[in-house]
């Protein structure tokens, strides 16, 4: 049913009312003009059959004038009552009673055969002759007759007239009950087809009210019943369709929020990771810190940094997440790397999986900066067979471009520090570097009490050598040098140019006896050598060596150092090719050495 129909339905006993009384009234009203009607054409009779007394009247009186004067003048009344009479009783005749008015025709007619024209033409004879036949009685007989019957007329009429009246006074009371009652009536069935309209709208309207109520107070999926008219079920409709509308539009901005936080979040860790990487003082420090932020940067994912080594021709890794063991692979083997760009075997359909044979499917991303190919960074998913998300592979040159920056500056920073610390002709470290070790040991070795010596290497007649073969060849040989003494200093050792044709290996853990040892191993294999530059031979080339122990607490590190040159100067004193060691004095001789 729609809306228009219930309306309709509802007013429809107020409208039936309504017709109803209008037929009732109508009638009633009918009926009370008919009445009146009625009663008018009574009193119409009441004043007719007054009129044709009041000429029967007129002819007596003027018949008796004439017979008694014989002048005709008193018959005036008579003729005009004469002329008139048939024409008043025609009209009485023709609306009232029939019986009663031919009645009394017949006693007129009867006064005027019997009486009036007998006395009119007595008289024309003689006054005595009428006379006598007034004095018959006959006439008064036949106008009391007349007058008894109008009497009975007029009381008929007159009954009549009364009836009507009380007839209309009563049809006028029962109009008055009519029209109170159906007025009470119809302002009821108003009223309650008006209640019930707003029942049932207010009804539909509120649940809509408290639907809309709970759709602002946040709530979603809010549905209202789509029963009732026509029109609110189609507003039902369009208002459950909104809500569902509302429901999935909350949904999508709920999801766009979470991936806005989720995307906030991980940029929050990618600043944070370059913090880190700022913070970092060495590729290796560096590395280890991608080891710990690219499992949180690419989740689900494991994988392998790998960088060029020093020649180029290999890419090493650096670091490895998510469980993987990296591999060092010929840089010549990627495409990434060929391309300068991503490369997704096994993902993407025309990409071809790297020379070297890696399987399934996984993603080399090259790392640049400053122009320069730095590595690739190796990914796959972390369970095989399930692809790297879309959204991550999105934000993978993001954390790439901030790799490669990273590791571009570890690297410069490397470089730098090695510029600072090593010798450049040797590689060794420079006295820079064995000055900080120097502190850094003896201050160990002082909190420990871990032994610690140095040895100071000085090479013999390396002048004569220069004169003779040129400074080529004693760079060379100084080469050479370098690197024996690189091969015997032990992993935490200090090997070290401090200048010109000296060294030094500074040696934790290591007592002045055990040092003394390795300085006689390094002093014979030195003098073992048949040294030749440019097809040249040099000749034996020989060290002279001191040995010094560290002895704290009296001990300090330039102590130490000026004990082992002592030692040297010693060994070049008593014929150098020898290694001289400082005896472990007691603390007296200790002091003796100090400055001061
Ligand atoms: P001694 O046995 O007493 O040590 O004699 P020596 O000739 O080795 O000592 P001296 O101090 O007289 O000479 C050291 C020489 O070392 C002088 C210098 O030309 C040379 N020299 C220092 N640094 C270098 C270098 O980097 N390359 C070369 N080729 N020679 C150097
Ligand atoms: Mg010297
Ligand atoms: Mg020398």
């Amino acid at each position: 049913m729609n809306l228009r129909r219930l309306l309709l339905l509802s007013q429809f006993p107020f409208w039936a009312l309504l017709v109803v009384a209008f037929l009732f009234l109508s009638s009633t009203l009918n009926t009370r003009v008919k009445t009146t009607e009625r009663a008018s054409q009574t009193r119409a009779q009441l004043a007719a059959v007054a009129q044709v007394m009041q000429h029967v009247v007129d002819l007596e009186t003027g018949l008796r004038g004439y017979v008694i004067t014989g002048e005709l003048a008193f018959l005036e009344p008579y003729n005009a009552a004469k002329v008139a009479l048939p024409r008043e009783l025609a009209v009485l005749e023709r609306d009232g009673n029939a019986q009663g008015l031919g009645r009394i025709r017949t006693l007129i007619d009867r006064w005027q055969a019997e009486v009036a024209a007998p006395e009119l033409l007595a008289r024309q004879d003689s006054a005595a002759a009428a006379a006598a036949l007034v004095k018959t009685g006959r006439g008064k007989k036949i106008l009391d007759a007349i007058r008894a019957e109008v009497a009975a007329y007029s009381a008929g009429q007159t009954q009549t007239l009364q009836a009507l009246e009380t007839s209309a006074l009563a049809q006028l009371r029962q109009l008055r009950l009519t029209l109170y009652s159906v007025g009470g009536l119809a302002l009821l069935s108003s009223l309650l087809a008006t209640l019930y309209s707003a029942h049932k709208l207010s009804g539909s309207f509120g649940h809509f009210t408290a639907a809309a109520r709970r759709l602002t107070s946040g709530e979603s999926g809010v549905h209202v019943d789509p029963s009732g008219p026509a029109e609110i079920q189609v507003l039902a409709g369009a208002f459950n369709h909104m809500s569902g509308a509302l429901a999935l539009a909350q949904q999508q901005t709920q999801a766009h929020a979470d991936t806005l936080v989720a995307r906030n979040d991980w940029m929050h860790r990618l600043g944070e990771f370059g913090d880190w990487m700022q913070a970092a003082r060495s590729l290796e420090e560096g590395a280890r810190i991608l080891e710990c932020a690219l499992p949180e940067l690419l989740p689900g994912t494991r994988g392998t940094l790998l960088q060029h080594n020093a020649s180029r021709n290999l890419l090493v890794p650096l670091a490895t997440w998510g469980g993987e063991t990296g591999a060092a692979t010929p840089p010549d083997g990627c495409w990434a790397l060929r391309r300068g760009e991503i490369v997704s075997p096994g993902m993407d359909r025309l990409a071809p999986a790297c020379l070297g044979g890696l399987g399934g499917s996984y993603m080399c991303v090259p790392l640049f900066s400053h122009g320069e190919t730095l590595g690739i960074m190796r990914l796959r998913p972390e369970v095989e067979g399930v692809e790297v998300p879309e959204s991550l592979r999105a934000l993978l040159p993001g954390i790439v471009r901030q790799v490669s920056l990273a590791l571009a500056g570890l690297r410069l920073q490397d470089r730098l520090l090695q510029q600072s610390i090593r010798d450049p002709l040797t590689g060794l470290f420079n006295r820079r570097r064995l000055e900080d070790d120097l502190a850094t040991q003896t201050a160990h070795a002082t909190a420990s009490g871990q032994p610690l010596s140095l040895i100071a290497l000085d090479v013999d007649h390396f002048k004569r050598l220069n004169d003779t073969f040129g400074h080529d060849a004693g760079d060379a040989a100084l080469v050479r040098l370098s690197a024996a003494l690189r091969d015997v200093a032990p992993p935490g050792s200090t090997p070290a140019r401090p200048g010109g044709e000296e060294f030094s290996l500074l040696l934790p853990g290591h007592d002045l006896a055990a040092a003394t040892l390795l300085a006689e191993r390094l002093r014979a294999e030195i003098a073992g050598w048949a040294l030749t530059h440019a097809g040249i031979s040099l000749g034996q080339l020989t060290v002279s060596l001191g040995v010094a122990g560290y002895a704290p607490p009296l001990s300090t590190p330039d102590a130490l150092v000026r004990a082992a040159d002592e030692a040297l100067y010693s060994a070049k004193r008593q014929g150098r090719n020898r290694v001289e060691r400082a005896e472990p004095l007691h603390p007296e001789s200790w002091l003796a050495l100090m400055p001061g």
